[in-house]
């Protein structure tokens, strides 16, 4: 009944998101999932009804999965197509109503054990039933069969529990690391020296694990349809990130044009390097300001050396990800005042911590969050809201932020801002934190800080007049203004073809930022990943934008896109942008200028 493809050594070419640029050649390791993180329950016989309930929210969930899986096959070559498929539907016929659910369900409802219980002995007991069964004369298919009705477990285990963030420290050095999904906390804890490169099942372009994964500079293609069904733990593959390619069980002709284009990437690094002491002008001189985007602390030497002229966003949040307890005011001081003194004078903007939304951790933090297993948490208690309903989280990180500012020049910035009052609540709480500290004589720079704001909803833009009144500056956030303007998820998958801040909405908002910042006087950037992709450089000069903020291996790509640009032609085509019918029309304008 199973196609014997995937399992075998024939080659086979996916496609997904290409994220991080590079080649990684080596054999796969598959991350398990942690061992434990299911405990062993029996429950009441009042409990039964709940624990169906569960059981049943976790297979229709499961199911879901599958189907969009499913339609996402429809972008393989034919053949990747014909062997990922059956499997898939196999595994959805599966959580219907087969002998296995069935069976899950007899078991919490006469043995009295939790849904998780039951589908951890259930499907084992399954698989072995399989395995040494009668049933199969191949014993090759009967371990097949029995890792299928494994891999169902897992899927329905993981719908059913939030599982800890795993741990990536013991697996094999050079291998090509493979999930289903990787959360920005999964990604915080990769060693970039590890992993010849990095391959998804889940995931986009913008969610804020790519973002991570830019970062770390491994290479990485994310939302690869059918990925999980077409590997095999220690199977030979080439991941090519940047054109968002794994083949698997490559041919030795793909091996060796894959070494070559590893070789020619390596050589256009060096070449990028020349760059780092060339200023970041237009070819008619127009200064464009570069600073990185820094999201781990051990980021911060490349940063140091990447050409860029500050910190134009630090996100915060890595120092709530995988901790034990929330980070105290001395813990965090000691994060901010190190960056401080690595950028040696050179500005560093922090944002106040982020947390919610797509970035929820299961750490400490999470019971912040009320509303974090909501449908939307994306549009709950997030960002700046988060902070002032949690005023000792945010008095705690400004303590820690006013006295880093004695250091060097430090900026703060607001997440998540709708309206003038959050900034305003913000700036009084910073004067409280600023009195306490003088008079408790603790060292502080001479004026408080300038504090801005980010740009990432619409609200936002469109008070970016009234906000301006109040705030040092601007720093507009592309990747969550995409997300709220054209309401797309930016973490899921399925609609990631939705998602694109060249739409001529986005733009709008981001002229009328701008233009807030020009006619009250304040500085404005962009820090979103649109900052990164070079088409988009010209653009962006045309709309008005001098300096850009992006992750520290884009800026100098970055920097030589600025230098082959003229500013005075950018100008009518960020107009005809701002006037086109929709996000394919201003790709297509930004190609014709390039062209
Ligand atoms: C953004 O939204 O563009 C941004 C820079 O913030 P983050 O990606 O951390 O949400
Ligand atoms: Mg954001």
């Amino acid at each position: 009944m199973k196609p014997a493809g995937p399992r075998g050594r024939r080659q086979t070419r996916l496609a997904g998101t290409p994220i991080v640029p590079g080649i990684g050649i080596g054999a796969v390791t598959l991350a398990d999932e942690p061992a434990l993180a299911v405990i062993r329950q029996k429950i009441a016989a009042t409990d039964i009804a709940a624990e169906l309930h569960q059981f049943e929210a976790a297979a229709a969930q499961s199911r879901k999965q599958l189907s969009r899986l499913n339609e996402r096959l429809a972008g393989l070559p034919d053949a990747a197509q014909a062997e990922i498929a059956p499997l898939l539907d196999a595994h959805i016929h599966m959580l219907g109503n087969s002998r296995l659910m069935r069976a899950i369900r007899t078991a919490i409802a006469e043995r009295l054990v939790s849904a998780a219980t039951a589908v951890i002995d259930v499907t084992e007991d399954q698989a072995q039933a399989v395995r040494h069964g009668p049933r199969y004369g191949d014993d090759g298919a009967a371990a097949r069969q029995a890792d299928e009705i494994r891999d169902i477990g897992r899927r329905l285990l993981r719908n059913l529990t939030r599982l800890p963030f795993r741990s990536f420290a013991d697996l094999p050095q050079g291998s090509v690391l493979v999930v289903e999904r990787l959360r920005p906390a999964d990604a915080a804890l990769i060693n970039p020296a590890q992993f010849a490169g990095i391959a998804t099942e889940e995931g986009s372009a913008e969610d804020h694990t790519a973002v991570m994964l830019r970062a770390i500079g491994v290479p990485a293609v994310l939302g690869i349809a059918g990925l999980l069904a077409a590997v095999r733990q220690d199977a030979v593959v080439v991941l090519d990130g940047e054109a968002g390619t794994l083949i698997v069980n490559p041919s030795p002709a793909s091996l060796d044009e894959a070494a070559r284009l590893r070789a020619v990437f390596a050589r256009g690094q060096r070449s990028l390097g020349r760059l780092r002491r060339l200023a970041s002008e237009t070819l008619d001189h127009v200064p464009i300001e570069l600073h990185a985007n820094l999201e781990l602390p051990f980021e911060l030497p490349m940063v140091a050396q990447s050409g860029a002229t500050g910190i134009g966003l630090m996100r915060s949040e890595f120092l709530f990800m995988n901790q034990d307890t929330l980070p105290d005011e001395d813990r965090q001081f000691a994060t901010y005042r190190e960056t401080v003194l690595a950028m040696d004078g050179d500005p560093v903007t922090i944002r106040l911590l982020d947390w919610g939304g797509d970035k929820q951790s299961d750490g400490p933090g999470a019971e912040l969050i009320p509303n974090a297993r909501e449908a939307n948490p994306a549009l709950g208690l997030r960002g700046v809201r988060l902070l002032l309903h949690h005023r000792s989280l945010l008095e705690t990180q400004l303590a820690a932020l006013l006295r880093a500012a004695a250091f060097g020049p430090v900026r703060i910035m607001i997440p998540m801002v709708c309206c003038l009052t959050e900034l305003t609540a913000v700036r009084q709480a910073m004067r409280l934190v600023w009195r306490r500290l003088e008079a408790a004589q603790i060292r502080l720079p001479a004026e408080p800080p300038p504090l801005g704001v980010m740009i990432e909803t619409p609200a936002a833009a469109l008070n970016a007049a009234t906000l301006a009144r109040e705030a040092a500056f601007f720093a507009i956030g592309t990747n969550d203004l995409t997300m709220y303007t054209l309401a797309v998820d930016r973490a899921v998958a399925g609609t990631v073809a939705l998602y694109d801040p060249l739409d001529p909405a986005v733009l709008k908002l981001i002229g009328m930022t701008i233009e807030a910042a020009r006619q009250a006087g304040i500085p404005v950037s962009l820090c979103g990943e649109l900052a990164s992709r070079t088409g988009a450089v010209p653009l962006l000069i045309g709309l008005g934008l001098r300096q850009l903020s992006m992750h520290g291996g884009a800026v100098l790509k970055i920097k030589r896109a600025v230098r082959a640009t003229d500013s005075r032609a950018c100008a009518d085509l960020a107009a005809a942008a701002l006037a086109a019918t929709g996000a394919a029309a201003v790709h297509a304008l930004i190609e014709d200028a390039a062209a």
